[in-house]
Formats: C-alpha cells, sequence, structure tokens
C-alpha cells in the first residue's frame, strides 16, 4: 500500500489551506462540459469547511504555457460551484501571487471558499519554480492535493509547494489510490484488462505493464488494426502504425512466455471513411478489402470480449473499442460496456475504468455510474497503471517528518 500522508495525518481545524484540485474540464461555449471533476473534490471541500478551515482551491485548465489567456479562464466554473456549494460564500481572485496573506484573505469568513484563477497563466507553475511555490505557499498553512489527474505531472502546485508547506494528500486522491490498489494492483483473479484507443505507441508502456499482470488481454480500437496487421491480415486504409509492428511482436511474445491470454477483434465495422451518414458493413477480419477502413469492432468480437469478461472477476478498461465519437462506430464499445455494467451490477465483476476519452465515452452512453470504479485520472491513471512512480505521489509519502503545522 503506497502510504500517503492524508487528511488523518494533519490538524486542519481552523487553518488556511491551498486545495490543489483538478478542474481541467471541458468548456463548450462559456459553460462547463462535464462536471465529474468538480463533483469529485466536493466531499473534501465539504469536510475542510466543516473544519473551521478557509478553502482557496487552486487548479490548471488547458495549455495557456503561463500566459494569461482568456479562453482557459476558471471564471467559468464560478456558477457551477455556486451551484455544487450552496450558501458557500465563493470569492474568485485574478492575483494571487506575490500578495500579502491577509490581503488574499480578505473579506472572508471560516469556511469560506476562494476560487484562484488558472495556475498555469504563471510560467513558474510548469517549470516547477521554488520561488512561485514559495509565494503559494505564503498564502496559507497546508497544502492538499486532491488532484489526481494532475499527480503524473512535477508542476510547483503538485511538487514544489511540498517543500514550503505540510502538504496532504485530499479525500479524493486518497480513495484513488486505494481504489486502484485495491481492485488492479490487488485485483481477483482472473484479470482481464481491455485495452482500446488510436494508437499503439501511446499504449505501449501500459500493454507492457499488463501483460505479466494480467490474465487475460483484449485488444480493441484503433490498436488492434496494427495486431491484425502484423498478423498478416489486410487492413485496408485503417489507421495502424507500421512502426508499431516490432512493439506488436514483442507483446505478442510475452504474451506467450507469461500464459496470458491475447483477445483480438474476430470481425469489425468497416466504412470508406469515418463520417456520420457514411454507410457501415461488418467483415470478418478475413474480408477486410483495400478500400476499407476499420472503425469499430464487430458483433462477434463483442461476443467474445462479453464471453472473457464474464469469466474474469476484475476488468480494467482503457480505450474507446472503435471511433465512439460518431455513430455508429460506438456501438462495440456500447455494447461490451452495457455487458461490464451488468456482470458489475450483480456482483460478479469489479470494474475499474480510466482515461479521457474513455470516461466520455461511458458518460455519453450514460453508463459511467455502472462501474465499480471510474478514475478521474487520464494520464495519471494510464502512469499508475504502468507502475511508474507519479511525482505528486512521490512527495507525499515523503513528508512524514514535516507534517507539523505552525
Ligand atoms: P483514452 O483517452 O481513454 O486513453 P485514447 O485517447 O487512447 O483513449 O483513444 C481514444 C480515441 O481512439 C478516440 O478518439 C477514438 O475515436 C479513437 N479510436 C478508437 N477506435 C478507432 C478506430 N478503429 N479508428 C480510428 N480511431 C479510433
Ligand atoms: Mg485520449
Amino acid at each position: 500500500m503506497t502510504s500517503l500522508k492524508t487528511l488523518n495525518d494533519i490538524n486542519i481545524k481552523n487553518k488556511d489551506i491551498l486545495l490543489r484540485v483538478d478542474f481541467n474540464v471541458p468548456i463548450e461555449d462559456g459553460k462547463v462540459g462535464d462536471l465529474t471533476r468538480i463533483k469529485a473534490v466536493i466531499p473534501t471541500i465539504e469536510y475542510l469547511r466543516s473544519q473551521g478551515a478557509r478553502v482557496a482551491l487552486i487548479s490548471h485548465m488547458g495549455r495557456p504555457d503561463g500566459k494569461v489567456d482568456a479562453r482557459y479562464s476558471l471564471r467559468a466554473l464560478i456558477p457551477v460551484l455556486h451551484t455544487l456549494l450552496p450558501g458557500v460564500g465563493l470569492t474568485f481572485r485574478e492575483n494571487y501571487i506575490n500578495i500579502p496573506r491577509a490581503h488574499f484573505w480578505s473579506d472572508t469568513n471560516r469556511g469560506d471558499v476562494i476560487l484562484c484563477e488558472n495556475i498555469r497563466f504563471h510560467a513558474g507553475e510548469e517549470k516547477n519554480d521554488m520561488n512561485f511555490a514559495a509565494s503559494l505557499a505564503s498564502l496559507a498553512d497546508i497544502c492538499v492535493n486532491d488532484a489526481f489527474a494532475a499527480c503524473h505531472r512535477a508542476h510547483a502546485s503538485i511538487s514544489a509547494i511540498t517543500n514550503c508547506i505540510p502538504t496532504v494528500a485530499g479525500l479524493l486522491l486518497a480513495s484513488e489510490i486505494s481504489a486502484i490498489e485495491s481492485h488492479y494492483l490487488h485485483a481477483a483473479k482472473p484479470l482481464m484488462a481491455v485495452i482500446g484507443g488510436s494508437k499503439v505507441s501511446s499504449k505501449i508502456d501500459v500493454l507492457k505493464a499488463l501483460v505479466p499482470k494480467v490474465d487475460i488481454l483484449a485488444i480493441g480500437g484503433g490498436m488492434a488494426n496494427s495486431f491484425l496487421l502484423a498478423m498478416g491480415k489486410e487492413v485496408g486504409l485503417s489507421l495502424v502504425e507500421k512502426s508499431a509492428l516490432p512493439l506488436v511482436e514483442d507483446i505478442l511474445s510475452q504474451a506467450k512466455l507469461h500464459n496470458t491470454e491475447i483477445l483480438l477483434p474476430v470481425d469489425v465495422v468497416v466504412a470508406a471513411e469515418l463520417a456520420p451518414g457514411v454507410t457501415s458493413t461488418i467483415k470478418t477480419i478475413d474480408e477486410i478489402g483495400p478500400e476499407d477502413r476499420i472503425l469499430d469492432i464487430g458483433p462477434a468480437s463483442v461476443t467474445l470480449f462479453n464471453q472473457a469478461a464474464s469469466r474474469a472477476k476484475t476488468l480494467l478498461w482503457n480505450g474507446p473499442l472503435g471511433a465512439f465519437e460518431i455513430e455508429p462506430f460506438d456501438k462495440g464499445t456500447l455494447d461490451f460496456a452495457q455487458h461490464v455494467v451488468k456482470l458489475t451490477q450483480v456482483g460478479k465483476l469489479v470494474s475499474l475504468t480510466g482515461g479521457g476519452d474513455s470516461v466520455a465515452a461511458l458518460a455519453k452512453l450514460d453508463l459511467e455510474s455502472g462501474f465499480t470504479y471510474v478514475s478521474t485520472g487520464g494520464g495519471a491513471f494510464l502512469e499508475f497503471i504502468e507502475g511508474k512512480i507519479l511525482p505528486g505521489l512521490a512527495v507525499l509519502s515523503q513528508t512524514s517528518e514535516k507534517i507539523q503545522v505552525k
């Protein structure tokens, strides 16, 4: 068990707290598109407030590259926070670096919340700059990191700040780690992993980490095409990575070595192009022609994946099985997800998922709540599964001697 310093290890009564959250949410027409990440930290905010703490929310959004960029202003979140924190005193601070602490908290009471402007408007954040972190830290007594989705970044408000003030994991971060540890690292076996998405190269580290660990590895989405190509199949105009073929060979030979069952699509949905309303056809993997584009797994493949899931006790899923953004290429993902939800609901399967597009696909299909655990982490979730030491977590397990708050 990763031993993280948590809110149980620190006295937060009546303290001023910087709460690092991940509010990197999609904004559409000035409105927040998906509230999942915001809702996920509300319990932490409420807990801190219940202890008389004042809470300053620190987050990044998008990639403004150290400059002020109105497209990425966290102001867009104010109405949402008012709704999710009814009756709570909420202030927005545009400027909070090199500002006296008393000035920063002026006109606030215990239990109030300040939302700070996008931390990535400051170049010091992504540089993990110590002076920048010190300036931020001077505003509060304690920093609470509840930004699991940003823990794979050694940025100032995640990493350097831990050298300036006591920093502990928040409720969401702690629950993410314990869920992934109990459901994946200590998974009930057989353990099945399903990996989809567009490219082998972006998932190669996770595939390598999964092969020795899982009993069944099912591959779908665009990345399955490179596996089919390696098996000598025609893939037509499908998305493939010829340069990934040695990686595919390596995965297949590792699977043999570790006795890991590899499942690949046996049929696919093809079309001439990826566009709405295009005519699509189901083909077996031996029927694919030179003009075909593989855009989803077919019904026989779904059955194959479903049967494997029925044999498993734990399922880890990352990456959509088809180009789910455009119908009907969401069908493979939908049908498989429905089966997983059914098995989960009758207590036969523990299901765990994470990844930006994976979670977006499940949210689009309204199946998110049927999983045992949906991680708020994308890159961080994958890196954790890969066994990498996340910089944001490493610093939280090293803070034991510094836990006294003055
Ligand atoms: P995640 O963000 O969950 O880690 P990825 O970013 O790896 O997932 O992959 C998601 C993308 O993969 C989606 O945009 C989806 O359209 C694309 N994709 C899945 N299957 C195919 C396919 N057969 N052809 C082209 N793109 C695909
Ligand atoms: Mg993605």
